[in-house]
């Protein structure tokens, strides 16, 4: 039997329906695919069948890794990276038009979908991303304005991904089994971004103020943020009673965009 890490967020897909599920939500045939997380490469092999251009595996767990190596000994068409994915470059491994897969780990799961947003340049080289989260992080990316999930991570992933659902996993098609079920989503990059932010990171920094004070009104974290300047916060046309909950992701990029514009000229 599989040694497991718990550190390293390892629960190893088993069901094989739902493997054939996540592998047949797009078309993988002579395509270039990027695999994150392959543990012991049940998810791979399913990927292989489908007969893709190129398959790249990025796994950090030196052990899964030699297993890995073993298994796809005669497959010239996979290529296996021992590395940390939050470490890599990923211009440098994914080529235009890849496709990303993954069944994250889960204790990082929203720190690698944060890192496939923060690419500069847009629309970034990956064509789509298929990434099984535990279903409380899959419901908080795809909820909207006034429902109970949203906030930070629907906020910041929306403004450059098109994201839909694909179906919850029960935890019993893991091994070891989870105490949560997962959910699939399937990301698109947006081709136009509706606003210009400049930097994610001030979109990441402006929902962060309004978030961390989810109950109180937006006129105390607009208040911060534009150093009480009403002149400035009127442009905005909105009613500071609200909660942040309660105004869209549209206005948070407006927010933002003037956030960047008030920066730059001081
Ligand atoms: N895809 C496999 C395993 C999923 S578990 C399956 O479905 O069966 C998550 C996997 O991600 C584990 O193999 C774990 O070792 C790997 N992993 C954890 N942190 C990682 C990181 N920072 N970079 C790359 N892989 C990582």
């Amino acid at each position: 039997m599989l040694n497991y890490k718990k550190s390293l967020g390892q629960n190893f897909l088993i069901d094989q329906n739902i493997i054939k599920k996540i592998t047949s939500i797009t078309q993988i045939n002579n395509k270039d695919i990027v695999e994150i997380g392959p543990g012991s490469g049940n998810l791979s092999q399913n990927i292989i069948k489908c007969k893709p251009k190129k398959l790249i595996l990025i796994e950090k767990d030196n052990g899964l890794v030699e297993i890995l190596k073993k298994k796809f000994i005669n497959h010239n068409n996979v290529t296996i990276i021992n590395k940390d994915l939050l470490e890599l470059d990923l211009k440098k491994i994914v080529k235009k038009g890849s496709i990303v897969f993954g069944n994250l780990p889960y204790n990082i799961s929203s720190q690698i979908l944060i890192k496939f947003l923060r690419q500069d340049s847009w629309p970034p080289l990956y064509s789509k991303l298929i990434f099984m989260f535990q279903k409380e992080v899959g419901d908080k990316i795809i909820a909207n304005s006034k429902e109970k999930d949203y906030g930070r991570l629907s906020i910041i992933t929306k403004f450059k991904l098109n994201v839909n659902k694909c179906f919850d996993v029960s935890n019993n098609c893991f091994f070891p089994r989870p105490k949560i079920n997962s959910t699939v989503l399937l990301f698109q990059p947006k081709k136009k971004l509706s606003h210009k932010i400049k930097n994610l990171k001030n979109l990441e920094k402006i929902t962060q103020i309004f978030f961390s004070k989810k109950r109180k009104m937006i006129n105390k974290p607009l208040d911060i943020i534009f150093n009480k300047n009403k002149v400035v916060i009127s442009k905005l046309n909105l009613n500071l009673l609200l909660r942040p909950s309660e105004i869209s992701e549209n206005s948070y990029y407006k927010i933002t965009q003037l956030f960047e514009k008030i920066v730059e000229r001081k």
